[in-house]
């Protein structure tokens, strides 16, 4: 048997490698006028970061890690998320004594999560994600979720709802935490067992559960927004009033908790429907404990991650994925190994022109290369054979118009700067 692909990973084939290039273009533009810059860390890292950086009572760390040891003994594990690396950088490389306060920076790339695979869950999958460090405000939340709304509106994704919630402080979080364990203590077996692990340790997490009986069973649970203190509450309802602002619907969910230890106040979703059961297309929110977890100093922070596939396949669901414009321009067509020399001369010529130009990799005959460069749309068919090789010229066809002529083989670079320039103009 042919050795296949492994469960939860996707070949992502070019038709659609095309899409995720447009998406991932229009993501770094936005990104860039609002002036977030790009971070690159390692896929992998020593396992201890993930452990701390994401939380031990996590889904993540507790059944999801890619970890093994290395040849030096080290434990060390594939990136689940880009946040704790991220906030690794920060502190290793010393960004928070920067001169550009706060410190803004985006991600894109591949996760890994040993999940059971299905629709819109992959056990590779990718994510963009940006994280401020460095400013505490209000205001830095409104931003980043106005940026993440920025980039769907300019995708062109329509239908899009974002949760918001606050979780609170440590100092908020323990009376309610004592508030909910009173409430859940009763009804402990009416709980998955996952959420009965998370009783002791995380019972905030049990309101974010999806087993319809751990619903059903938190249904009047008590809701953090009725214990918060009041830094807390201030800043969550200036933050919904600069969102109102920016005219970004929202609305209040007090069971979304997100999965992570680290949140503090700000956790956010947003929704798309059409896309099944997995419609979370982005989440995050405030992590004002994190840095200084993993040995920084105090910085307030906040991010959020998107799914990039389920940002595809809303794309698709809604439409919104049209092939490209840009196609080859020319191509040069050969006739006999002569010609091929010469041919291949020519398009390494127009090439370093810039002009977009193609060749026969396959020795076909002269019927078959134009119906090649007919089904991809090419404009220009530059035709060699033997005797227009003897000749010093090649023909040029236009594709479209079916018009001919003869050029000297000196003149075609030229030519070609001309028409393809032309061709620009009209395409734009
Ligand atoms: P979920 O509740 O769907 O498991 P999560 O809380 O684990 O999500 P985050 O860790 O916040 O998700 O990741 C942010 C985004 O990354 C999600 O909203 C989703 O779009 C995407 N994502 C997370 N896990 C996967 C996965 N296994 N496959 C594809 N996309 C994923
Ligand atoms: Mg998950």
């Amino acid at each position: 048997m042919p050795i296949q692909r492994l469960k939860g990973t996707q070949d992502i084939l070019p038709e659609t490698a095309e899409y995720w290039q447009d998406a991932e273009a229009i993501i770094r533009k936005t990104c860039r006028e609002f002036g977030y810059e790009e971070i690159r860390t390692p896929i992998f890292e020593l396992t201890e970061l993930f452990v701390r950086g994401v939380g031990e009572t996590t889904d993540i760390v507790n059944k999801e890690m890619y970890t093994f040891t290395d040849k030096g003994g080290n434990s060390l594990t594939l990136r689940p998320e880009g946040t704790a690396s991220v906030c690794r950088a920060y502190v290793e490389d010393k960004l928070y004594g920067q001169v550009q306060q706060p410190v803004k920076l985006y991600y894109m790339g591949a996760m890994f999560r040993h999940e059971k695979p299905q629709a819109g869950r992959f056990r590779q999958f990718h994510q963009f994600g940006v994280e401020v460090l460095g400013a505490d405000k209000p205001v830095v939340d409104a931003e980043v979720i106005h940026l993440a709304w920025e980039i769907y509106r300019r995708l062109g994704l329509t239908g899009l709802e974002v949760h918001l919630n606050s979780v609170g402080c440590p100092h908020c979080r323990a009376l309610h935490k004592q508030k909910l364990q009173e409430f859940l203590a009763p009804r402990l077996g009416a709980l998955c067992k996952d959420c009965q692990e998370r009783f002791e340790r995380n019972p905030l997490r049990i309101l974010d559960c999806k087993q319809p009986s751990c619903r059903e069973a938190t249904a009047d649970a008590p809701a953090i927004t009725e214990y918060l203190c009041e830094d807390c509450r201030s800043h969550a309802e200036r933050l919904q009033e600069l969102l109102a602002a920016a005219g970004i619907p929202y609305s209040i969910n007090p069971r979304l908790v997100r999965g992570l230890d680290y949140y503090r106040k700000t956790a956010f979703e947003i929704m798309v429907e059409e896309i099944g059961a997995q419609s979370a297309i982005c989440g995050g929110g405030r992590y004002d404990g994190l840095v200084e977890e993993i040995g920084g100093p105090p910085t307030p922070a906040i991010g959020f991650a998107m799914g990039l596939e389920r940002v595809l396949a809303a794309l698709r669901v809604q439409e919104k994925l049209s092939p490209r414009a840009d196609r080859p321009f020319a191509v040069v067509v050969t006739l006999g190994e002569r010609a091929t020399g010469l041919g291949f001369q020519t398009v390494s010529r127009l090439r370093q022109a810039g002009i977009p130009v193609s060749m026969d990799l396959l020795g076909r005959s002269l019927k078959s290369q134009l119906k090649a460069a007919d089904r991809n749309q090419i404009r220009v068919a530059l035709i060699l054979g033997d005797e227009e090789l003897d000749r010093g010229v090649m023909v040029v066809r236009d594709l479209i118009l079916g018009e001919q002529s003869e050029v000297s083989q000196d003149e075609i670079v030229r030519l070609m700067e001309e028409q393809y320039g032309k061709y620009q103009k009209d395409v734009r």
